[in-house]
């Protein structure tokens, strides 16, 4: 048996295999009622990013309005949007990632350099499963939606990623070079516990 929730508009369907009684699938459906509840209160708090909304950038604060041009534009704490919305969506999802790329680079570059260590490439993914990672080889990879959170946030995963490029584990040791690099790191570790997952509500797509 299995249980689908569309992320489309949160239908859930149970495929029941022949020979399963109604009994046991509906035993099955109420098995699962948990997960099921909490994949529908993640994807009812999702957010389609426009016009009239606010957005956390690189820890300031930024108010979306539709406007009149063709390109994005920075206005003081206004982010201008062209239309449609759709449009300026894709706009505001091309600008964030590059504001990321950025700020990743610029923090990468300075724990790098504190560490006496290069890194061979950084690259931006959207992943929910980690907020970073870093190969053998010396490849950092980030989600770009680090830009997102607030500064010492984004700053404490570069720190974490490019400690791991003298240790490659997550020993005392590795715990070490990640407290001489950034600090005392409790608070920014809880908070990707606890609103982490919220910076995947954002969506960018129609
Ligand atoms: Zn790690």
């Amino acid at each position: 048996m299995t249980l689908r929730i569309s992320r489309v508009d949160g239908a859930v369907t149970l495929t029941v295999p022949r020979g399963v009684s109604d009994r046991e699938a509906l035993a099955f459906a109420a098995e699962k009622q948990d997960w099921v509840l909490g994949h529908l209160s993640q994807q009812a708090a999702t957010v389609h990013v426009g016009p009239g909304q606010t957005l956390n950038v690189g820890g300031a604060q930024f108010q979306l309005v539709a406007g009149a041009g063709k390109r994005l534009r920075v206005v003081g704490n206004t982010i201008e949007l062209p239309q449609p919305v759709e449009k300026g969506r894709l706009h505001l999802l091309a600008w964030l990632k590059e504001q990321a790329r950025a700020e990743l680079t610029r923090a990468s570059d300075h724990y790098a350099e504190r560490l006496g260590r290069g890194y061979a490439r950084l690259s931006l993914r959207d992943t929910r499963s980690r907020w970073g990672s870093c190969s053998s080889a010396g490849a950092l990879m980030y989600s770009w939606r680090l830009i997102l959170a607030p500064k010492s946030v984004l700053a404490y995963v570069a720190a974490h990623e490019v400690a791991h490029l003298q240790e490659m584990n997550h020993s005392a040791d590795f715990w070490r070079v990640v407290d001489q690099l950034y600090g005392p790191h409790q608070e920014a570790r809880a908070w990707l516990r606890q609103d982490g997952p919220k910076l995947h509500r954002f969506r960018f797509d129609a």
